[in-house]
């Protein structure tokens, strides 16, 4: 597997434009699906990313495009999801991995179990068939001898896709229906007069337009804030591995007992750990702490604090700068974290504990990404109410590559005025400075 970074060739190097009708601040799989729906209505659509297509969170994800354990406000989105990832998966005309083998849920335990219940209590409501399994229902499913698991959640519809191909491949299609993709472009500001958006200062110069899409995924609380916005945003460190062609003892996502693992396009498995996550605080991070209390108190046995050999560049980086200084965008092209040895041997015993027909399998690759956070661990999507022309959808908290091309037709709707089916109430980004109570959502 090609693991994105700054030193990959660029792919996009079009000629910046002076003038378009909607500039997307990130291209991952937010930025990349809404400049895909935009162009489809034959609007002029600039995308630019400071690193690489697909290069932070979209291409390192485990893949799992998952209905199972969604918040409520999210499922019927993340449904209409699943039905544009299978008429993307057709229309693109390349294999992205999307295959529809389904997600479990496993539990050691009937406590376990019952934490599932409020998910259960709501998704049949929506049509979505999500189901207990017993001990020998699980066996049935996985092929180990294993059998620590009394029980399941199992939601057959659910699916997966190979994250390192996907996004590209959507980009390529985006690129062939007119859209302008420009990597290794940073915006440094949103320009704007009389408060509406007239405009992007990138590195390359200033880009005229009425509206701005940020999607800059864990950067877009920095570049919000050169707009007077205050986002509370927190990015932590996730590892991720990949087996080498394995005996096929499951074929969908699974997770429990602190592992997770799906079956990969190339015969191998994509494993991590569901109970390790780095925090590397940042200046933010303290700004930010009390609005992530809560989350923080129901993810502390996960998290481990780290302080890293970066931690004066973390901490020294300036908070605001002028559209011509080079910008922190700039000094990070593309966050490419390395797995530290000791979460490699970790991962690699809670597999052969959990799973020992795969314990003499190889690891064969290793990455990490930084998950963005926001406090109630949902995503925003809205535009904004101080900058008109200027919209957001970011924050998706561990679980946007599943709902994003979802998003991104959302996204695309709310730009040309058109609104939404679903009720956005939830993902508005006033939240956050309104004195509303948050809601936490299922957590990362
Ligand atoms: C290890 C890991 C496992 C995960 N597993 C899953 C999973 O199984 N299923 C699931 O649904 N989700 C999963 N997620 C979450 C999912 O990957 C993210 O929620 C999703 O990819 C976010 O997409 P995005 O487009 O918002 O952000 P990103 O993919 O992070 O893209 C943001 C882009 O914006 C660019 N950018 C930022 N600022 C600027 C700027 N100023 N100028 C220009 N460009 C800029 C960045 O370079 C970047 O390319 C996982 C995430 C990680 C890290």
């Amino acid at each position: 597997m090609h693991i994105i970074s700054s030193k990959s060739p660029l792919q996009y190097d079009n000629v910046l434009p002076a003038t378009t009708d909607v500039v997307i601040i990130g291209a991952g799989i937010i930025g990349i699906t809404t400049a895909w729906f935009l162009a489809k209505q034959g609007i002029k659509v600039l995308v630019c990313d400071k690193g690489r297509v697909g290069g932070e969170q979209s291409s390192r994800n485990w893949g799992w495009i998952r209905q199972q354990g969604r918040d409520e406000a999210e499922l019927p989105i993340m449904m209409e999801s699943m039905t544009l990832w299978e008429d993307l998966a057709k229309e693109l005309g390349v294999d992205i991995g999307f295959r529809r083998e389904g997600s479990l849920y496993l539990c050691e335990s009937e406590a376990e179990l019952a934490r599932h219940d409020h998910f259960l209590s709501f998704s049949k409501q929506y049509g979505l068939e999500s189901n207990r399994l017993n001990r020998k229902e699980i066996q049935n499913q996985i092929n180990s001898s294993q059998g620590r698991w009394h029980n399941a959640i199992h939601t057959p519809s659910d699916a997966r896709a190979e994250p390192s191909l996907a996004v590209p491949a959507i980009a390529q299609a985006c690129s062939k229906q007119g859209v302008t993709i420009k990597e290794g472009c940073a915006v440094r500001q949103i320009s704007t007069a009389n408060g509406k958006v007239d405009g992007v200062y990138t590195e390359l110069g200033l880009v005229k337009c009425s509206t701005v899409l940020c999607c800059g995924g864990g950067w877009s609380s920095a570049l919000l804030y050169q707009n007077g916005l205050n986002f509370p945003q927190l990015s932590v460190k996730a590892s991720v591995a990949r087996t080498e062609k394995s005996p096929l003892i499951f074929n969908g996502n699974a997770a429990g007992s602190g592992l997770a693992f799906r079956r990969r396009m190339d015969g191998g498995y994509t494993i991590a750990m569901t109970d390790y996550l780095e925090v590397l605080p940042t200046a933010d991070s303290f700004r930010h702490l009390s609005a992530f209390l809560p989350l923080l108190r129901l993810a502390h046995k996960k998290l481990k604090l780290r302080m890293g050999n970066d931690w004066k560049e973390r901490f020294l980086t300036p908070r605001q700068w002028a559209k011509d200084d080079i910008t922190v965008f700039e000094k990070n092209r593309v966050m490419n974290p390395i797995p530290t040895p000791h979460s490699l041997r970790r991962m690699k015993k809670i597999l052969s504990n959990r799973l020992p027909e795969l314990s003499d399998i190889a690891i064969t690759q290793s990455w990490s990404g930084m998950i963005d956070t926001t406090p109630d661990a949902v995503p925003v999507m809205d535009s904004s109410e101080t900058v008109k022309g200027l919209f957001i959808a970011t924050g998706f908290s561990g679980h946007g590559f599943g709902i994003g091309p979802a998003a991104g037709k959302i996204m695309a709707e709310l730009i040309q005025g058109n609104g939404s089916k679903h009720d956005l109430s939830r993902f508005r980004f006033s939240r956050f400075s309104d004195g509303s109570l948050l809601k936490l959502g299922p957590s990362l």
